[in-house]
């Protein structure tokens, strides 16, 4: 992968990282909207609250992948698999630039595709 490949996946890295963030700061004002109207016993928002706070916790997974994908840029390690050390080919990198693994990586480790 050459040095201005890189640079464009750093940005696409940068570009999920800011849209995770606004994704995020969405799904905490749900949420405090919820803690707003009723707490209690049967309280129908425990569903939606309960929700929301398992996207926000998935959110924050993908900003820690997307923040070691960068750093990994930075340390030159980007686009190698984490676990067979093989490149990853560049179209997995454009559908799913936070990724650790190459494909048959990721399905052995039963792991999340971008993972
Ligand atoms: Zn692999």
């Amino acid at each position: 992968m050459g040095k201005k490949k890189w640079a464009a996946m750093r940005k696409r890295l940068e570009e999920e990282r800011k849209a995770k963030l606004e994704e995020r700061a969405h799904l905490e004002r749900d949420l405090a909207y919820e803690a707003d109207y009723g707490f209690g016993e049967g309280d129908p928002g425990i569903y939606e609250r309960e929700k929301a706070m398992a996207l926000i916790r998935a959110v924050d997974e993908d900003l820690s992948e997307i923040d070691r994908a960068m750093k990994k840029i930075d340390e030159g390690t980007y686009g190698i698999c984490e676990e067979c050390g093989q490149p990853i080919p560049e179209e997995r990198l454009e559908i799913v630039p936070a990724t650790r693994y190459c494909v048959q990586c990721a399905s052995k480790l039963s792991a999340k595709l971008y993972r």
